[in-house]
C-alpha cells in the first residue's frame, strides 16, 4: 500500500531498528517503547488489521508467533512477555497494518487501560 508507514518500513523506505527479517515478516523495535523491550512484528504483505484475516492469509499469524518465540529466546525474555494486537479504533490501533507488539522486561499491569 502506497501510503502505509509499515509497508514503507518493510520496504526499507523508512528506517527502523530491525531485529529479525525473513521473506514473510519483519520485526523491529517500536519507536516509542512502552517497556524496556518493545518490538513489533509485522507481515511484509499489507494486511490492514486482524479483522482482515481469513483462510487465505491467516497462516501468517502462526508464523509471527513462531518468530516471536525465536526472538524472545534470542533476547533472553525468560521472565515472560506480553503480546498485544490492537484492532480498530476501540482496540487502540493507530497504524493500519497488522502488527503484534511484544513488551518485556518490566512487570505489566492487568487489565489494560
Ligand atoms: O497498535 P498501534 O497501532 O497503536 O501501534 C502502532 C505502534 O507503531 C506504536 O507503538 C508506535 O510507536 C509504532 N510506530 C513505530 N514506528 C513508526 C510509527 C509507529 O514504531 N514509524
Amino acid at each position: 500500500m502506497d501510503d502505509c508507514i509499515f509497508c514503507k518500513i518493510a520496504a526499507g523506505e523508512i528506517p527502523s531498528n530491525r531485529i529479525y527479517e525473513d521473506e514473510r515478516v519483519l520485526a523491529f523495535y517500536d519507536a516509542a517503547p512502552q517497556a524496556p523491550v518493545h518490538f513489533l512484528v509485522i507481515p511484509k504483505e499489507h494486511i490492514g488489521s486482524t479483522n482482515e484475516l481469513d483462510n487465505s492469509n491467516s497462516s501468517i499469524v502462526s508464523h509471527i508467533f513462531e518468530v516471536i518465540v525465536k526472538i524472545a529466546k534470542h533476547l533472553d525474555l525468560d521472565n515472560g512477555y506480553r503480546i498485544v494486537n490492537n484492532c480498530g479504533d476501540d482496540g487502540g490501533q493507530t497504524v493500519g497494518h497488522l502488527h503484534f507488539h511484544v513488551l518485556a522486561k518490566r512487570r505489566l499491569a492487568w487489565p489494560p487501560g
